[in-house]
């Protein structure tokens, strides 16, 4: 019989690192960053209808080093990459990144020398969302889903290198 049988019905048995994960994914804080038309899509999100604020998101963040999640809403332009790699490096770990939209992801329809073909060569991106744009629907069910690996997440860990491991494991396999 495990501790668990032996404790009356109601008591909660966790790990410091398993509450910490749930608080992670229940405060959850995105940096105000926004490149083009998807970031009008994630401001909508944000807004009374859709209420991102239910997820405990509601605080938008102008400041990187209180932001824990950087959305990347909208192509990326050569000139900014710089500057979304210097926001990126200034967020506190663990931080996750969310590629929104076909353009962030892969370029989109802007096949040209001044878009970058995909923010994942500037950042390490932990979820890909398609769509032109996608819908706030679409953008709150994957952080929904991120929140999974939010709360996966170990305490100390290096998110930048954890993607580089699981990339380089998938390139192997
Ligand atoms: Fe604009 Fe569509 Fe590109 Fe989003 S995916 S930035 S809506 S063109």
């Amino acid at each position: 019989m495990g501790v668990e049988d032996k404790l009356p019905a109601g008591v909660l048995l966790t790990t410091v690192e398993g509450l910490a994960g749930y608080m992670r994914k229940a405060s959850f804080w995105p940096a105000t960053f926004g490149l083009a038309c998807c970031a009008i899509e994630m401001m909508t999100s944000g807004g009374p209808k859709y209420d991102l604020g239910r997820f405990g998101m509601e605080v938008f963040r102008a400041s990187p080093r209180q932001a824990d999640l950087m959305i990347v809403a909208g192509r990326v332009s050569q000139k900014m990459a710089p500057v979304l790699r210097q926001i990126y490096d200034q967020m506190p770990e663990p931080k996750w990144v969310l590629s929104m939209g076909v353009c962030a992801s892969s370029g989109g329809m802007f096949n040209n020398y001044a878009i970058v073909q995909g923010v994942d060569h500037v950042v390490p991106v932990d979820m890909y969302l398609p769509g032109c744009p996608p819908r706030p629907e679409m953008l709150i069910d994957a952080i929904t889903k991120l929140h999974k690996e939010v709360q996966g997440t170990k305490m100390g860990a290096h998110r930048a290198a954890e993607i580089v491991e699981r990339e380089n494991a998938a390139l192997n396999a």
